[in-house]
């Protein structure tokens, strides 16, 4: 008897592999792999869960107004053209989805955001690899990558798990490089990490151009990673086209009751901002110092450092020395970043612990 055979195109699809919580032995462990809040969510956030988690037997608000309307009036955009998902990450599906099919290429960058590739071949698009720049978005080499058949381009920024940055200047030198039937997907999961104005022209580019999208969470910043809600702006022809696939009820009331409570926290948005900005300043330092050991912290604008590991203390000991303490980071050989970890910034107990445990592994290794 003939089984069912799923597409050609899913087979070639490498699961996406999220960040532990447990180490090999079983221990819960201090998670520095996911690149959440490490200071948690907003307390307001937290009381408007717990108040909205009443009427269990209702459907959410399909057209999430309230949310909409938050994020509008936040961000001075227009509600009508902010569509939102289960997290970013949904959104991420929705655009390719929506916009590429068998045959079109997609490019991202090397070094880019696993679920790029997930969401590319999921509609049979061939996903293109932009070559990187010392680990950086290199618009030269993503405008050298179009071909006739390309459809969309994904470009985090900040980048994950690289945490580099890319200029207002670049975005716009990108976005002028492009065919005007290119989408151009903006994701901004690590935008409000970024030192001084939270600003490379993307929301700016989704208002007025017919071809940019710009994603955003409240998974980083705001702390709801588990509830799942992101969001997207851009024109409205694009929105209505991700509308037509989107799943119907796909966020809670109560996350987006978080969400919006949490939206409005300005305190906890700027302790976040502020801790996280000291910390990583500290522990991309204290890399530095360790350069003897051919240790290398690549500039991150986000809430994580990738730590390149090129002397004797190889990225694969320093990530076992870590969880063997209890700290989980990101190890990525399936990324092509054997070499390297992604280390999320902590509190400052554990960021201070990451470093000192390091040094320990240095001076063991020699
Ligand atoms: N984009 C980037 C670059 C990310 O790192 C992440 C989180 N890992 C996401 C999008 C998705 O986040 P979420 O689905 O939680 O919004």
């Amino acid at each position: 008897m003939n089984a069912p055979v799923p597409k050609p195109w899913i087979m070639d699809i490498a699961p996406y592999v999220p960040g532990r919580a447990q180490t090999d032995d079983g221990r819960k462990a201090i998670k520095l792999s996911s690149n959440e809040n490490p200071l948690g969510t907003s307390p307001a956030a937290r009381e408007a869960f717990a108040s909205a988690s009443g009427s269990l037997e209702r459907y959410p608000d399909a057209s999430a107004v309230e949310l909409r309307e938050a994020l509008a009036a936040k961000h001075g955009l227009d509600p009508a053209r902010i569509i939102y998902g289960n997290g970013s990450d949904e959104i991420l599906h929705l655009v390719a989805g929506a916009f590429a099919g068998p045959g079109d290429e997609v490019i991202y960058v090397n070094y880019g955001f696993a679920v790029y590739p997930i969401a590319i071949r999921r509609v049979g698009a061939v996903p293109v690899i932009a070559p990187d720049k010392d680990y950086a978005t290199d618009v030269d080499a993503i405008l050298a990558s179009v071909t006739p058949r390309t459809r969309m381009v994904y470009v985090a920024n900040p980048n994950n798990p690289t945490g580099t940055y890319a200029s207002r200047e670049e975005i716009a030198r990108l976005h002028a490089g492009l065919r005007s039937d290119i989408l151009l997907v903006l994701d901004h999961a690590y935008a409000e990490y970024i030192d001084g104005e939270i600003d490379d022209g993307g929301m700016e580019l989704a208002t007025s151009a017919p071809n940019v999208l710009v994603t955003r969470t409240f998974s980083k910043l705001y702390g709801l990673a588990a509830e799942r809600i992101g969001w997207g702006y851009a024109s409205a022809e694009i929105i209505e086209a991700m509308h037509r696939i989107r799943l119907p009820f796909s966020i809670t009331i109560a996350g987006t009751a978080a969400a919006v409570a949490a939206l409005n926290d300005a305190e906890f948005i700027e302790h976040t901002r502020a801790h996280n900005a000291q910390w990583r300043r500290w522990f991309a330092d204290e890399i530095a110092k360790l350069g003897n050991a051919g240790l290398r912290a690549v500039p991150s604008q986000a809430n994580f450092v990738l730590v390149l590991f090129e002397g004797t203390l190889t990225a694969e000991a320093a990530y076992k020395g870590l969880m063997d303490e209890g700290y989980i980071v990101r190890w990525l050989p399936g990324q092509g970043l054997a070499h390297g970890l992604r280390i999320t910034i902590g509190t400052e107990d554990e960021t201070k612990a990451v470093v000192a445990i390091l040094q320990r592994l240095i001076a063991d290794a020699r």
